[in-house]
């Protein structure tokens, strides 16, 4: 029988990841007087009500970036926090990109979720989008989350830390197959989206890990693999080394990436796909 229901696990005391049909995992942070929400999927299910299943608190809203396996279900909110060069971004998210992507994926679960393009929810009204940046804190009550900007798979690119609980929450960042998408959506050139970016975004993650035992990206649980693993703890000292010897020429790339990225760069625990003909700072 297919899985119906979002799949959720409480990771540390009061922190839920959702994995919402193998396409992208959100989290649920909950301290003594508010939760914190970090990401909203592609939104084919009644988030709202499912988050009340798990608390009773008010509950903010922050994405790790605007795209749309991440900021997908924010319409079912009245306000949003993300980093300011990701609202455009999110902006363009449609039922139709949200349709095409949950198709993509849901193809890769073979059917094992219950649940069809034509789940995407349409919302009526769009959140007011709300400014977060380096530093900015969340003070959930006895439990705090710390923002660090790491850009490079999107220009306003965000990590979340549970001080408390010593959780990095990375998003699409530094991954098993971390994305760098040369354009935005309105044609101009993504900040930061370069080799030269990623290695920055990479080392800064890995420079964070005196802060943090366990660092989950935004998909855990991906396709049809039902888990709820942490990323591999050398992962972002190997997307840096790789991309310093891309840099160098001392590591070279393969044809064939996804996603319109023709260029993959492989490192112990994955790949970066990227566009040769623009990933050095300043093409
Ligand atoms: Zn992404």
């Amino acid at each position: 029988m297919a899985i119906s229901h979002p799949i959720v696990a409480e990771i540390a005391r009061g922190v839920y990841c959702i994995n919402e049909f193998g396409m992208d995992a959100l989290f649920l942070i909950t301290g003594a007087e508010r939760a914190l929400l970090v990401d909203t999927g592609t939104g084919v299910f009644d988030l709202p009500a499912f988050l009340k299943t798990l608390t009773p608190l008010p509950v903010d809203v922050a994405l790790t970036h605007g795209h749309v396996d991440h900021a997908g279900g924010m319409g079912c909110f009245d306000r949003v926090y993300l980093h300011p060069a990701d609202f455009t971004g999110a902006l363009s998210v449609t039922p139709e990109t949200r349709r095409g992507f949950a198709g993509q994926i849901l193809q890769m679960a073979g059917g094992i979720f219950a649940c069809t393009p034509d789940d995407v929810r349409i919302y009526e009204t769009r959140p007011e989008l709300l400014p977060l940046k380096e530093g900015d804190v969340f003070d959930l009550g006895g439990v705090h989350v710390d923002v660090y900007e790491t850009p490079g798979h999107t220009p306003g690119g965000l990590s979340f830390l549970i001080r408390e609980e010593r959780i990095l929450l990375s998003g699409d960042a530094c991954n098993p197959n971390t994305l760098l998408f040369p354009f935005l959506p309105d044609g101009s050139r993504a900040p930061h989206a370069s080799l030269e970016g990623l290695e920055a975004t990479a080392r800064k993650i890995q420079a964070l890990s005196p802060l943090y035992d366990r660092n989950y990206n935004g998909h855990i649980g991906f396709g049809g693999e039902i888990a709820f693993l942490p990323l591999p703890e050398s992962l972002p000292q190997e997307v840096a080394d790789l991309c310093r010897d891309l840099i160098s020429g001392k590591a070279t790339w393969e044809a064939g990436g996804q996603m319109g990225l023709s260029a993959v760069g492989r490192f112990p625990h994955g790949r970066v796909c990227f566009d040769p003909a623009h990933c050095r700072e300043g093409q």
